[in-house]
């Protein structure tokens, strides 16, 4: 059986991750209001505020450079976004880097580019965007995006740009949350987006197979993330208050056991339902299930046996 998204989304948690993909849909527009989503700004110090909307939650680094924004957030946000950074900054949109190709990171890019930014990314995003995608896990169509939201830079390992005296490196963890996200680390402020590979709200982590992600990428991602981490580094997920080294360390770990363990139950020779019957999240349940989170111990165990034995998604609806 494969894992699929309940259709009514009714948490915080829930609701974002459906946003993250189903904001191209006629229908998702029609449940989700939008006009009713505030902007909460978060000053993370040294000009980096975190413009978070329970979605794909965006980073912006201000100063006399201009404005460098992380994600622009789904199309219907745009404004709210740009009004979000006009509170903090009169100077233009200069930089946009898209941390991954979910329509919730770069929904607005064509609105917020307009002013003449350049969007960064990696290759695989751009392919993405340019070709349109299929995405099993929420049986969802994504189109073609217009040539004026593509990134106009791209890059296939890693990159910095300097901008306004900080440091930005962009670090690409192979076949992570999927196979085109960007960590973003702001060196001077102490910051890095995770670009999906963490949980929002300190949830278990989602890697999206069909665009791509692993387990085993996600375990490098944040491993990747820990090393470039002290104890005041603030880790910002797709929503929520920023994760510490604390908790990204506990979801590494939680990863590293969660996929030993299911590797033996395939070594066994288990069906994924007998997999999913042993119950190997049981004892990370209550730390890493939210209320209303889609991703249930159940569902990690689907996802992690299905990543493990290489189970292809469907590409096609
Ligand atoms: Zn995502």
């Amino acid at each position: 059986m494969k894992f699929s998204l309940p259709a009514v989304a009714a948490t915080r948690v829930c609701v974002a991750a459906v946003f993250s993909v189903l904001s191209c849909s006629p229908a998702a527009a029609q449940r989700t209001d939008y006009s009713k989503l505030e902007i909460k700004t978060t000053d993370l110090g040294r000009g980096v505020y975190l413009l978070g909307w329970q979605g794909g939650d965006s980073l912006i680094l201000v100063g006399d450079d201009g404005v460098l924004l992380v994600d622009t957030s789904v199309a219907p946000m745009g404004d709210k976004i740009k009004a979000a950074i006009a509170r903090v900054s009169d100077k233009p949109i200069k930089l946009i880097i898209n941390t991954h190709a979910h329509a919730d990171h770069f929904g607005a890019n064509e609105a917020l580019a307009k002013g003449g930014a350049s969007i960064i990314a990696h290759d695989n995003l751009r392919e993405r965007m340019a070709k349109g995608q299929y995405l099993a896990a929420f049986n969802q169509t994504i189109p073609p995006s217009p040539p004026a939201a593509l990134p106009t830079l791209t890059y296939s390992d890693a990159m910095t740009v300097y901008f306004d005296g900080e440091t930005v490196q962009l670090f690409h963890p192979p076949g992570a949350h999927t196979d085109n996200d960007t960590l973003v680390r702001f060196k001077r402020a102490n910051v890095i987006h995770a670009s999906g590979t963490i949980g929002g709200d300190g949830g278990y982590p989602f890697f999206d197979m069909s665009s791509g992600g692993s387990l085993a990428g996600m375990i490098v991602a944040e491993s990747k993330m820990l090393s470039l981490s002290d104890d005041k580094t603030r880790i910002v997920a797709d929503e929520g208050d920023p994760a510490s080294i604390e908790t990204l360390k506990a979801s590494r770990d939680m990863l590293v056991t969660l996929s030993a363990r299911v590797q033996k139950l395939i070594d066994e020779g288990r069906s994924e339902d007998e997999a999913v019957a042993a119950k190997p999240t049981k004892d990370f349940d209550a730390r890493w299930v939210h209320q209303g989170n889609f991703v249930t111990g159940d569902t990690m165990t689907r996802l992690a046996y299905q990543s493990l034995k290489g189970v292809k998604p469907r590409t096609t609806p």
